[in-house]
This record gives structure tokens, C-alpha cells and sequence, in this order.
């Protein structure tokens, strides 16, 4: 089939690599002038099928309201549009306990399946990107220790492999990690990955290349239409040109791309920021990644880098940086692994928006529009969710049942939870 994929973060390159190895005519349509400068471009890098959990869940409402007025709270909400104020409302909707129990076990089983494919991915294709083994979840105080206890028995229930260390096991794991903070406890995830988004997306791209996959850079898509939605066009003049097949991988943009369809797809950004800097001396930095449960702060070793990662805002300008949630990263920083990263000269400062859904998981597969796919909307685990999110999409287009059961990963569900 000849099959046009709409984007090129890691969503859409690795959607087009999949459908390549199955045989199909693949070509990908990117509006910037590279793969992965959008939200794929410089993630924490963290690959957790333990901590891929949807943020709507029981009590989310009372603590982000409860956090709204604090300094450094981990969601900042400014000026929500009409759609935004939907979105919360859906969310919490979302956010009860059978509705959080089934959401969290479809983004578990996608997961699971997504790290055993980047892993096979990576091996068989000699993927070399900067990657480290091991995550680590740091809690400050015995209270913090407490309310973690909830998360941790859904993880025990659904087999998830990880141990609870004191802090002296933790800084055994991390030697950097500074005695002056105080660490009442952490939970570590030895089978969880760090790993460079970006520089993985950038490798399969050339791999997709090599199976004959074609890039059209520098090509902004316009919406699908329902007329013909095989179609795809660069302007509102362009007779366009057909496809078998589409698949919408567009981030953010997936939306605005599938509304003439009638496909209203509740999706809004969640911007967040990362501090990417050299590492000053190698034996003061993190050995792999760690994130501190209170200020929601991941710092992640990439290479010769640190990146230090953060901050949730809706709402508000996408480009305009917000002194205070960079400030929070620094401090959070200094507080782990004081010395360990060159924060003085030459620190990239990066803020990324999530594509998110209210309920959590991503959409994966049919439209119900014929020959129209979607992988789209993976919020804040779309480098966790990539893989496997690929491989089920494209043999859900090549008409075989995928590997993993799609059950509450479709579209329909958010009809069913109007
Ligand atoms: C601060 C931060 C930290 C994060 N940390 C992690 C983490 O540790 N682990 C994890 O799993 N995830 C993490 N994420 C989430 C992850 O980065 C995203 O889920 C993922 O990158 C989404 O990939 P995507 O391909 O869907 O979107 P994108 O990377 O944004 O790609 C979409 C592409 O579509 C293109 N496009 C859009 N519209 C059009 C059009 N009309 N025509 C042509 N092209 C178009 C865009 O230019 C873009 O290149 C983080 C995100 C942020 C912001």
C-alpha cells in the first residue's frame, strides 16, 4: 500500500520504519526541516513502563488546586481557553478509580510491550544512542513515602519489578547523590531505561531511509478533508495527492489535522522545560535517572550531559519561558548532584508541549473514517509508548491483529466517556 504517515517526532518515525518492514510504500510529511524538533527533541528521556501511569487519577483535582498557589507547584495553569476548562473537566471525570484502574492497565500493557520492541529495535539495529539502565524515584520525607504506597501496590498487583531502598541502597545505586538532602526512601526500577529521544529518532529515521522510506521536510500538511480524506495537500489550492492509507502522527497538531473529519479529539499542550549541560565532573552527576516525587523534577544522564526536567503548564504563550519553573529545576539540581553539570556557560533551556489527552493513554489505530489512522496523543510518555505504539499501528493497517490487545487504546473510548 502506498501510505502517507504525518509528522516525524519519534511517533511518526517510528510508525514509518514499521510500516516499511512490512512492505509498504512509505512516505512522511514533516512541516520543520528535520525529524524530532518538536516535542521528541529533548524529552527527559526516561522509558518507564512503571511510571507511564495517566495523570488523571483519584484525588488529582484536589492536589493540583491545593499546589496552585504554592512556588514551585508541579501544575501551572494560566489563562485556560474554553477547550482547556473542557479538557479539566474531562480529566477529572477520568480521574475515578475504575475508570484510572483501566486507563493505567492499557498504558502498562502498551509499555511493556513498547520497551520489549526499543530493546529489539535498538539490538537488531545497532541503534547506538546514549542509553543508561536503571530509574529512581526519590522521596524527600516519610510523607511522601505514605502517599507513594497506593501507586506502589497497583505496580505490585500488576507484577511490575522494582525495590524499595533505604537511602544509604539508593546512594549505593547513585553514589552522587548529595548526603546533604535528605532522602527518607526510593523506590528503584532496575528494568527501566534513560535513554536520548531524539538521537534514537534520528537513527531509526536513516534506518526507515535504507528500506526506502521517503521524507517530504519542510512540508506543512493542511487538514484532512472529508470530501477526500485520502488526500493529502500542502495548501488549500493543491489538488494534493492519494493515498491508500494516512496515518495522523502529527503531535499536537493531530487535532486541528482530523476535525473536518468530524473527529473531535480532546487533546491541549502541557508544556514542561529541560536544562540540558555538559558534565562538569563525571563522579558528582547521576549514573542513570532519577526523578524527585515532590517537585515532579527528573535529571537523567545523557552522554556527556545532564538534562534536568520539569514543570507542567497549561495554558500560556508556548514560547515564553517562565524564570520561575527553570529556577526550580536548577535548585532541584543543586540539591542531588550539586557540581555535577557546567550550569554557568552553554546550557541549552528547552520548553516542550505534551500532546495530551484528558484520560492518559494514547489513540492508537482505526479512525472509523476508512483508509484514516491515528497514533496520536501521548502526553507525557510518548518516548516510553513509541515503539510499541508503531508496531501495533502498522499491523493494525497491514490487517493482522497486533502483539498486544488494543483494548482501551482506541478512539472509542473517549465517545464512551463523554
Ligand atoms: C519536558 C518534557 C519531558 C518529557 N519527558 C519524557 C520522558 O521522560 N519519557 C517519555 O516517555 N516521554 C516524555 N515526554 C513526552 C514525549 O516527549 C512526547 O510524548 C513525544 O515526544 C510525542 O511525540 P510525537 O511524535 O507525538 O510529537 P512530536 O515530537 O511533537 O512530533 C509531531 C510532529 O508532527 C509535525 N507536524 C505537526 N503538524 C504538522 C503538519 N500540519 N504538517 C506536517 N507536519 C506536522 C511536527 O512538526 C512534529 O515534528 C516529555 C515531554 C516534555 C515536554
Amino acid at each position: 500500500m502506498k501510505v502517507a504517515v504525518i509528522g516525524a517526532g519519534v511517533i511518526g518515525i517510528t510508525t514509518a520504519y514499521e510500516l516499511a518492514t512490512l512492505g509498504h510504500e512509505v512516505t512522511v510529511f514533516e512541516r520543520n526541516g528535520a525529524a524530532a524538533e518538536e516535542c521528541s527533541f529533548s524529552n527527559t528521556g526516561v522509558a518507564s513502563a512503571s511510571y507511564a501511569a495517566p495523570w488523571a487519577k483519584p484525588g488529582m483535582l484536589k492536589h493540583v488546586l491545593s499546589h496552585l498557589w504554592q512556588r514551585d507547584t508541579p501544575l501551572r495553569i494560566s489563562n485556560p481557553s474554553f477547550a482547556e476548562w473542557r479538557w479539566l473537566w474531562k480529566m477529572r471525570k477520568a480521574s475515578n478509580s475504575n475508570t484510572f484502574a483501566r486507563n493505567r492497565e492499557s498504558m502498562l500493557r502498551l509499555a511493556e510491550y513498547s520497551s520489549h520492541r526499543m530493546r529489539t529495535l535498538t539490538d537488531t539495529l545497532n541503534l547506538v544512542h546514549e542509553r543508561s539502565q536503571g530509574f529512581m524515584v526519590l522521596l524527600r520525607s516519610e510523607r511522601e513515602s505514605k502517599l507513594m504506597q497506593a501507586s506502589l501496590q497497583v505496580m505490585r498487583d500488576a507484577g511490575l519489578g522494582f525495590k524499595t531502598l533505604s537511602a544509604k541502597e539508593a546512594r549505593d545505586i547513585e553514589p552522587a547523590l548529595s548526603p546533604e538532602t535528605t532522602l527518607a526512601q526510593a523506590i528503584y526500577f532496575p528494568e527501566d531505561e534513560v535513554g536520548n529521544c531524539r538521537q534514537f529518532t534520528l537513527l531509526l529515521k536513516g534506518e526507515a531511509e535504507a528500506l526506502g522510506v521517503k521524507f517530504r521536510f519542510n512540508t506543512p500538511i493542511e487538514p484532512l478533508t472529508a470530501a477526500q480524506p485520502k488526500i493529502i495537500r500542502t495548501s488549500a489550492q493543491d489538488l494534493g495527492e492519494k493515498f491508500d492509507a494516512i496515518v495522523v502522527c502529527a503531535g499536537l497538531a493531530s487535532a486541528r489535522l482530523v476535525r473536518p473529519l468530524g473527529l473531535h479529539i480532546p487533546l491541549v499542550a502541557i508544556h514542561g522545560y529541560a536544562i540540558s549541560a555538559a558534565v562538569r565532573e563525571p563522579l558528582d552527576a547521576p549514573r542513570s535517572g532519577v526523578i524527585d516525587e515532590k517537585y515532579k523534577v527528573a535529571i537523567s544522564r545523557l552522554g556527556q550531559r545532564v538534562r534536568v526536567s520539569g514543570g507542567s503548564e497549561m495554558g500560556g504563550n508556548a514560547n515564553r519561558h517562565d524564570a520561575a519553573s527553570i529556577k526550580t529545576l536548577y535548585r532541584v539540581l543543586d540539591d542531588w548532584f550539586p557540581g555535577a553539570a557546567r550550569t554557568q556557560d552553554s546550557v541549552q533551556v528547552w520548553k516542550g508541549s505534551r500532546p495530551m489527552l484528558p484520560d492518559g493513554p494514547p489513540i492508537l489505530g482505526a479512525s472509523g473514517i476508512p483508509g484514516v489512522w491515528l497514533n496520536l496523543g501521548h502526553g507525557a510518555s510518548g518516548w516510553t509508548l513509541a515503539c510499541g505504539s508503531a508496531r501495533a499501528v502498522a499491523d493494525s493497517i497491514n490487517g493482522k491483529s497486533p502483539d498486544i490487545d488494543l483494548q482501551g487504546l482506541g478512539l472509542e473510548r473517549l465517545h464512551l466517556q463523554r
